[in-house]
């Protein structure tokens, strides 16, 4: 017998990380996610909660100048993506950022690529500044860059709550995406969905 997934109630000290719902993540970009459109819908409904109480709304974007190290022509393992300025770098346009979130702009320099919205920016400061301490994380991909921002936040000190329903994996080997997810929970992540938070 399962009992009733515990209630969340979103309050201060919580802030909502968005990673990289951009569009060349999406279907019909460069290097489309499966099924990557579909956390949109969901994460407005997170960013509806967080917005309603005015808690801080963090977006984490791949900006990548036009010779990153990680496109295939510089022998990296992908397509060109996320070129800064294009619009395949572009936020999901039907995502619905409140007015005051914060862009979190990485892997900006050539030689250098990060998956983790906390690597080479300053996510952290911010977070302390605001004096967050629990974090909501969903978006793209499950795999590489939600993983790694997990893994990141967790290692920084955060408790995090990783929304299931509202990530997507590359899946470049199949289990890739559960392997992921098994991967976060043993690291401390907590997984949830919409409906721990009553909506
Ligand atoms: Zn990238």
């Amino acid at each position: 017998m399962t009992s009733p997934a515990q209630k969340i109630s979103v309050s201060a000290g919580n802030a909502l990380i968005v990673v990289d719902v951009q569009n060349d993540f999406l279907p019909g970009g460069s290097l489309a996610v499966p099924d990557g459109d579909a956390v949109v819908p969901v994460l407005n409904r997170y960013l509806a909660e967080f917005s309603a109480r005015e808690l801080p709304v963090y977006a984490t974007r791949d900006w990548h100048p036009a010779n990153h190290c990680s496109f295939k022509a510089r022998g990296g393992p992908w397509p060109p993506h996320c070129v800064a300025g294009t619009h395949g770098a572009q936020f999901a346009a039907g995502l619905k950022f409140p007015t005051g979130a914060t862009v979190i702009s990485k892997a900006e320099k050539p030689d250098k690529d990060a998956y983790s919205g906390f690597e080479g920016t300053d996510l952290d400061a911010r977070l302390r500044a605001r004096k967050v301490k629990r974090l909501f994380i969903g978006g793209l991909a499950a795999d590489y860059c939600v993983l790694n921002t997990v893994r990141d936040a967790l290692s920084l000190g955060h408790e995090v709550y990783l929304l299931t329903d509202a990530i997507r994996a590359v899946n470049i080997n199949p289990d890739d995406g559960p392997k992921a997810e098994a991967e976060m929970q043993r690291l401390g992540a907590k997984p949830i969905t919409l409906a721990a938070l009553g909506t």
